[in-house]
């Protein structure tokens, strides 16, 4: 592909759809983004997830128009407290005590769960420091609130230093002021939130601003204009961060290298990414403390929708918490069903709606999902047999195939439009006995690409044995052998049909 095709999404702020141009993004020809990832102190439910394939796939889609991309998805594993605002316990302070514990066990143990969700669905997490945890960016997120409490933009109480919203005009409908946070009468405005919260001997996660040298420099110019006990006793007063300073502190750092950021007045990434639940708190706050600090943190912000469960809100007392992966009913896999059923479910969906997920509409995912296995059993055997060679594919039939993509990330007219696609191929196969190399070399190019759904998988050595004497036994007439080998195959979860030309095998 000569230069990256442009695409649009929908803009939660703006309220409109805004168009990703390759010449107009903080890098040129390279998207930078940023998905506020989970927070480790539990199991990441279905919904969570479809967060994490909301980022991943934005990704996909963005390489196949040509993109480079440079993604980062956080681990939050300190500062998200109970209640989502300034209230309640720490979310990992919690879990650790109540499981008996070490923090840092929790964090290995619920991110290690999170790694198994993401692969069950064919998501590929950001590796290394794009994958980065809350804690090891502990020095920036205390310079952010120290900047801040030294520019008048933030003030000091005595259970921590809060953001100062009275400048911030958030009177409008839809602010935080209209969110229902509890207004705790120790901040001075209802928008105003934690940047850094007190904690004292005993809290499992605690860090000190005399542990590291750069804060030294604003410590000093707080001190000197007031010097009133709670500002003596800052530096060596046991703290964590506030929840919305993590995302605003990493995106700094891993995109343009430094916390403050290098160039001022200009945003950092073109896209910042997010569930539902973050547009009027989590993300606002991000807004709020960026500008106050100087930058744009991002030119875009896009919200996936919540996933429902029966109808309503997944709720722990009507056991309708689902996972994908895991042993029991209460997960996808342990339900019986193919996890990558749920990753179809997700394409079938557009992410600016919710998803109302149910066993009935799982199953019907499930069939479609066999369905375009079958498909691609067929056309990849007639290739087989007739040696078609696999070429690289066209550029120009990409670009109209991914259309229903590039226009908002419409996935589910995505998978009408490759539906189509493929009954083309397969109708040609049947009438003409012709496959084009270079249709085969898209469609092949789109699942490896995009879709994911493995419908081009690697067939066992042991399967391939069983239906080549099903082949043999059936040429000498013996079907009874020729059914015993299908029901062998089958046993092991693959089907197998024959064709005029051979026999097909997929995953079912
Ligand atoms: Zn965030």
């Amino acid at each position: 592909m000569t230069s990256p095709l442009e695409f649009s999404l929908y803009d939660t702020y703006s309220k409109s759809l805004t168009t990703f141009n390759p010449a107009a993004t903080v890098e040129p020809g390279v998207l930078r983004f940023y998905s506020c990832g989970p927070t480790v102190y539990g199991y990441q439910h279905i919904g969570n997830l479809r967060a994490t394939w909301f980022g991943d796939t934005i990704n996909n889609m963005a390489k196949l128009a040509g993109w480079q991309t440079h993604w980062v998805n956080n681990i939050t594993d300190v500062g998200h407290l109970v209640g989502d605002g300034d209230s309640g316990e720490d979310k990992l302070e919690k879990s650790a005590k109540s499981e008996n514990k070490q923090v840092e066990d929790i964090v290995k143990h619920y991110t290690g769960d999170y790694h198994k969700q993401a692969e069950s669905i064919n998501i590929e997490l950001p590796i290394g420091k794009n994958l980065p945890k809350a804690t090891l960016y502990i020095e920036e997120q205390m310079i952010l609130a120290l900047q801040l409490l030294t520019t008048g933009k933030a003030y000091l109480l005595v259970d921590g230093i809060y953001y100062d919203s009275s400048d911030d005009n958030l009177k409008l409908e839809g602010d935080n002021t209209y969110t229902g946070r509890e207004i705790k009468n120790t901040t001075k405005n209802p928008g105003d939130f934690a940047l850094w919260k007190f904690v004292d001997e005993a809290a499992l996660q605690k860090w000190k601003f005399n542990q590291f040298d750069s804060t030294a420099e604003y410590m000093l110019k707080l001190l000197q204009s007031d010097s009133n006990e709670t500002m003596i006793a800052l530096p060596n007063h046991w703290g964590t961060p506030g929840w919305h300073s993590e995302c605003v502190a990493m995106i700094c750092k891993l995109f343009s290298g430094s916390f403050p950021p290098v160039t001022l007045g200009k945003p950092i990434i073109d896209l910042h990414l997010g569930g539902e639940d973050h547009i009027d708190i989590h993300h606002k706050n991000e807004i709020l403390q960026s500008k106050a600090s100087g930058f744009e943190l991002s030119k875009h912000w896009v919200h996936n929708k919540f996933v429902l469960t029966d109808g309503g809100k997944m709720s722990k007392s009507k056991g309708n918490v689902y996972r994908i992966i895991g042993e029991k009913a209460d997960s996808i896999s342990g339900h019986g069903f193919d996890p990558l059923a749920y990753r179809l479910m997700l394409m079938e969906h557009h992410y600016t709606e919710q998803l109302n997920f149910t066993w009935d509409k799982l199953t019907q995912s499930q069939n479609r999902l066999y369905g375009f296995r079958k498909d691609f059993a067929q056309i990849l055997s007639f290739a087989k047999f007739h040696k078609v060679e696999v070429v690289e594919p066209h550029p120009k039939q990409i670009e109209i195939l991914i259309k229903p993509l590039l226009n908002n990330l419409n996935t589910p007219l995505f998978l009408e439009k490759f539906q189509d696609f493929t009954d083309d191929i397969l109708g040609k196969i049947l009438q003409d006995k012709i496959l084009n190399e270079k249709n085969l070399a898209t469609l092949l190019h789109l699942e490896k690409e995009f879709l994911k759904l493995n419908l081009n998988p690697i067939i066992p050595e042991e399967i391939i044995r069983l239906a080549n004497q099903r082949t043999e036994a059936k040429q000498k007439k013996d079907y009874q052998t020729a059914d015993s080998l299908r029901d062998k195959i089958e046993a092991q979860k693959f089907q197998i049909e024959d064709y005029p030309w051979g026999y097909g095998v997929w995953k079912n």
